[in-house]
């Protein structure tokens, strides 16, 4: 079964994009959790980090620099994330790198 984001891949769902190539996609979070909150996924049907080859990985690394460029983050900073299974939070079984900027993040202290 397709999840959320193959649907926005697909255009099924409409999305606030904020750049894309043949590989790859990026738009911004619908709750964000920061000023900037862009998903950075890959339109190959991944299901998280686990599954993730290193083709792939090539092609969302140089994606990201893209991404991070034209947002103008590369020197103010950022947070890059990806969540996987239940301790990680993961919601939706797409590969997506959070991207998040435009203040100061902290940490959550759970240990
Ligand atoms: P995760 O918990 O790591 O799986 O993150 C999934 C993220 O997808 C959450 O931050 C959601 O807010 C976000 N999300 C879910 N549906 C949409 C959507 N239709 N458009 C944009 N972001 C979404």
């Amino acid at each position: 079964m397709s999840s959320i984001f193959k649907k926005i891949i697909d255009g099924e769902i409409p999305c606030k994009k904020v750049l894309e190539n043949e590989k790859c996609l990026a738009f911004y979070d619908i709750n964000p959790q920061a000023p900037i909150h862009v998903l950075i996924i890959p339109k190959k049907e991944i299901k998280d980090f686990n599954q993730l080859d290193s083709q792939s990985m090539s092609e969302l690394l140089d994606f990201t620099h893209q991404v991070i460029e034209h947002l103008g983050l590369k020197d103010k900073g950022y947070r890059l994330i990806t969540n996987v299974g239940e301790y990680g939070g993961q919601e939706v079984p797409h590969l997506h790198f959070h991207l998040l900027s435009g203040a100061k993040l902290k940490w959550e202290k759970l240990a």
